[in-house]
């Protein structure tokens, strides 16, 4: 070897080593005045998070800060880990007018490229309330949502964790009654919904949403009077089982969360078809709920809707159903403004809004907080390695003033966010420079490359 080149080697590999010594070194600790472990709804005082790179080091009391950690403190606030909403959509944004409820207007309007734009800025002001993770269930197009999941997964820009399903699997029609022109000449259908009528085509579907990246599925139980039987849902669970996904069946008639239920569905969505029967059997089986719970307010819904809505909720609650947050948030009008200030609300304001229907259904905001976490962990299927502030697991954490196990209206003004060790946002302003790239930072990592 040259000696020149020697010297260099020796000194490159000097540089090297105090580079690795750098960035195993980079901690940063968080002093928490308040920790709340939201599965036991217990309250820890002045802890000390440690968070290595990525995640969660280590947690307690009287934890040693290493020098040169960063330190963050948040010794006023109350720090919990993010929120969950367990039923929206990203890539969808219908108008009232024309067509409340029927989107045809923006599926022929609105690009897929377009929509997946609106996505990712929803994702910002999701994240920007606290919401670390979202399951995102369909009407996204041709596959916005699992292209978010993907862009925020690769470090391009900041966004909750993305449970995605791809398209909505149905039988003829999905959600939509096309003319037959329209269905039989341009397959109106797609790719708001795959019609999936035979075994055969639904094996098909759930293995092309599963290639195009999703981790979750989403079946039409009972959109039609023809529906999905309890063999065809078993099927569709034992074919998404093998690509890693839990089910979460649409349901809204009582005989079609009667199928779902008795095939063993992972997830029932939309909870106002349901009976205190349903509610018995689901708390039973452990079939989580995500009852897209929507207030009635001056942008949304009826009075006679939310007492419906409300009733449903408490029987679910009474009945010790597995409750997640949900809200199936794809709409916008001209009156989502806050009445206090006449501005626009954001789409975070719009979803923790979704609080006032479990406060007036009376549920404790112990509950509420492990709907809105931990069981919207569980339902994603990823409480293995998010959601506790536990060593081990993803640093996503969120802190906020005030005490949400006594005043769960506490959520509405999230402080400080982390996600995945970074900061996102801290003393309730948005700080997301870290997480913009020029290019991917994280190559897949997963069981695919997509
Ligand atoms: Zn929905």
């Amino acid at each position: 070897m040259h000696k020149r080149t020697g010297i260099f080697c020796v000194l490159l590999a000097a540089l090297l080593a105090s580079a690795t010594a750098a960035q195993s070194a980079a901690i940063t600790a968080i002093k928490a005045g308040r920790l709340i472990d939201p599965e036991t709804g217990t309250t820890a005082i002045n802890q000390v998070i440690l968070i290595e790179g990525e995640k969660i080091k280590s947690v307690g009391a009287n934890l040693a800060i290493p020098a040169g950690a960063t330190i963050i403190d948040l010794s006023k606030l109350t720090v919990l880990p993010g929120l969950v909403d367990a039923h929206t959509h990203m890539a969808i944004t219908y108008k009232e007018q024309p067509e409340n409820n029927y989107y045809y207007l923006t599926y022929v309007m609105d690009s897929t490229p377009l929509r997946a734009i609106q996505a990712a800025s929803n994702g910002i002001q999701l994240l920007n309330a606290g919401f670390t993770v979202i399951r995102d269930v369909g009407n996204n197009g041709m596959y916005a949502d699992t292209a978010l999941r993907q862009a925020i997964e690769q470090g391009w820009l900041p966004g909750p964790t993305v449970i995605p399903s791809g398209i909505i699997i149905g039988g003829t029609g999905g959600q939509f009654w096309p003319t037959p022109e329209m269905y039989k000449r341009h397959n109106i259908v797609y790719p708001e919904y795959i019609d999936a009528n035979s075994h055969d085509e639904i094996v098909r579907a759930v293995r092309e949403n599963m290639l195009f990246g999703a981790r979750t599925i989403k079946l039409c139980i009972d959109c039609k009077p023809w529906g999905y039987s309890v063999e065809d849902i078993k099927l569709a669970i034992s074919e998404a089982a093998k690509g890693g996904c839990k089910v979460e069946g649409h349901v809204q008639t009582p005989e079609g969360a009667q199928r779902a239920i008795d095939a063993g569905i992972y997830i029932i969505g939309h909870g106002n078809a349901l009976t205190p029967e349903h509610h018995r059997q689901m708390a039973e089986k452990g079939i989580f709920l995500a009852g897209t719970d929507t207030p009635f307010t001056k942008y949304r819904g009826s009075e006679a809707a939310f007492k419906q809505t409300v009733t449903k909720l408490r029987s679910a609650w009474e009945k010790k159903v597995p409750l997640t947050f949900s809200t199936d948030f794809d709409y916008w009008n001209e009156r989502m403004k806050d009445e206090k200030t006449g501005e626009w609300m954001s789409r975070g304001d719009l979803t923790i809004a979704f609080l006032d229907t479990w406060k007036a259904a009376g549920i404790p905001p112990a509950d509420v907080l492990r709907a809105i976490t931990i069981n919207g962990y569980k339902a994603a299927d990823i409480i293995k390695e998010r959601g506790p502030i536990k060593p081990g697991f993803f640093a996503d954490l969120i802190a906020v003033a005030g005490d949400p196990l006594t005043d769960i209206d506490a959520l509405r003004n999230v402080q400080f966010v982390m996600k995945n060790g970074m900061v996102f946002k801290k003393d309730g302003v948005m700080t997301p420079e870290k997480f913009f790239h020029p290019g991917p930072v994280r190559m897949p990592s997963g069981r695919y490359t997509r």
